[in-house]
C-alpha cells in the first residue's frame, strides 16, 4: 500500500519551505478535522492523509529520504500509508486543537484500550535451615486479580451484554462545541470505556475482576539463602487488553540454625575444646550438614582459631560445588549453648570425644 505523494496531499511545491508546509498543514487540518466533519468518511480519510504527509515533510530526515527514494522510503516505507495517528506532532496540534480528547477518542476506537502489563507480585515463604541447604519443593499460594469467571471480564451479568454508550456513541469522550473547535472530556456515563452495563454481573458487582488464590509449586534450589528471590515468569497479575502477564517473585526466608552461622556458602561452627585438647592437640568429631567428620586440632591452638574443612559448607547457588565449614575453636568452657543447641549437637553425633557430654552438661 503505497503512501500518497505528501507534496500533493498538502498542496505544496517540492521546494516548499518548512514554514509553507506547516501553514498548508494547519489549514487543511482545520478544514478536515473530524470535529468539523462529523460522519464524513471522505474528510476523515483525507485528514489521515494530511497527517501522514505532514509526518514526512515536517521531519527533515524523512523528507530527504522521501525525496531520494520516493514513497516506499529507504527500507519498506514510512509505515502504513495514510494512517499515522500514532505519530501525531503533539507540539503543533496542541495549539491547533486546544484539547486532545476528541482527537484520540476518534483515532483509537473505544473498547480497545492499550495493552497493559500485569503487575509483579511478591510472595514470602519460610523454610528451615536444613531445607535451604538441601533444596525443597514448596507450594506458594498467591492472591491475584483476574477476569471475573462469571462474566469473563465484561462486568455484565451473564446472558446480557454491555452496549454502546448512548451519551458518547462509544467514543468515550464528549465534545462540547465552542466556536471553531470542540472541547472534549472523558464521557462520565461510561467513564471513557465507550460501553455501559445495564445489568451488572452479580459475582463481581460489575467490576469485571475478581481475586483468586492460585497455588504454585516452587522449587527452592539447594543453597538458598535468607532473602533469595525466585522469579516465576508470567505468574504475577494477568495483563490487561492482551498485555503480558506480570512476574511472581518468591522471597525465601530461612530459619536460623542453632549450630551454624551462614557466611555465603561457608558455614561457621563453634567447636568447644578443652584446655588440654587445645594445648596438646587432638582430633575431635564435629557435625557437618553431611554428617560428622574428624577435625584435627593442632597443638597450641588459641580460642577463636578458625579451622577450614573444605567442601563441607552449603551448596553454592550458582555453578555447583560447596562452600567450606569453618570450625571456630572455643577453648573456654562454653556458656552460650542452649538446650536446643545441645540437642542438636548430640543429634549430629558430637559424642565421640572423651568428655563431650560432660563438658556440654556443665554449661547448662
Ligand atoms: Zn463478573
Ligand atoms: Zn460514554
Amino acid at each position: 500500500m503505497a503512501a500518497k505523494n505528501p507534496y500533493e496531499v498538502l498542496g505544496v511545491a517540492k521546494t516548499a519551505t518548512d514554514d509553507e508546509i506547516k501553514k498548508a498543514y494547519r489549514k487543511l487540518a482545520r478544514e478536515l478535522h473530524p470535529d468539523r466533519n462529523p460522519d464524513d468518511a471522505a474528510a476523515e480519510e483525507r485528514f489521515k492523509d494530511v497527517q501522514a504527509a505532514y509526518d514526512i515533510l515536517s521531519d527533515s530526515e524523512k523528507r530527504q529520504a522521501y525525496d531520494r527514494f520516493g514513497a516506499e522510503g529507504p527500507a519498506g516505507g514510512f509505515g502504513p500509508g495514510g494512517v499515522r495517528y500514532e505519530n501525531v506532532d503533539l507540539g503543533d496540534l496542541s495549539d491547533l486543537l486546544g484539547n486532545f480528547g476528541s482527537f484520540f477518542g476518534r483515532g483509537q476506537r473505544a473498547g480497545r484500550p492499550r495493552p497493559e502489563r500485569g503487575a509483579d507480585l511478591e510472595s514470602r515463604v519460610r523454610i528451615s535451615f536444613e531445607d535451604a541447604l538441601a533444596g525443597v519443593q514448596i507450594r506458594v499460594p498467591v492472591e491475584i486479580e483476574t477476569a471475573c469467571h462469571a462474566c469473563g471480564g465484561s462486568g455484565a451479568e451473564p446472558g446480557t451484554a454491555p452496549r454502546t454508550c448512548p451519551d458518547c456513541q462509544g467514543t468515550g469522550v464528549i465534545s462540547d462545541s465552542q466556536g471553531l473547535f470542540a472541547l472534549s472530556h472523558p464521557c462520565q456515563r461510561c467513564r471513557g470505556n465507550g460501553v455501559v452495563v445495564d445489568t451488572p454481573c452479580k459475582a463481581c458487582r460489575g467490576s469485571g475482576r475478581e481475586r483468586v488464590v492460585r497455588r504454585y509449586q516452587v522449587k527452592v534450589p539447594a543453597g538458598a539463602k535468607d532473602g533469595t528471590r525466585i522469579r516465576l515468569k508470567g505468574k504475577g497479575e494477568p495483563g490487561r487488553s492482551g498485555g503480558p502477564d506480570g512476574d511472581l517473585f518468591v522471597r525465601v526466608e530461612v530459619d536460623p540454625s542453632p549450630l551454624y552461622e551462614r557466611r555465603g556458602a561457608d558455614l561457621v561452627l563453634e567447636v568447644p575444646v578443652t584446655y588440654p585438647e587445645a594445648a596438646l592437640g587432638a582430633t575431635v568429631q564435629i557435625p557437618t550438614p553431611d554428617g560428622p567428620v574428624a577435625l584435627k586440632v593442632p597443638s597450641g591452638s588459641e580460642s577463636g582459631k578458625l579451622l577450614r574443612v573444605k567442601g563441607r559448607g552449603a551448596p553454592k547457588l550458582n555453578g555447583g560445588g560447596k562452600g567450606d565449614l569453618l570450625a571456630r575453636l572455643r577453648v573456654t568452657v562454653p556458656k552460650k549453648l542452649t538446650k536446643a543447641e545441645k540437642e542438636a549437637l548430640e543429634a549430629y553425633g558430637n559424642v565421640s570425644r572423651e568428655q563431650p557430654r560432660e563438658s556440654l552438661a556443665r554449661t547448662g
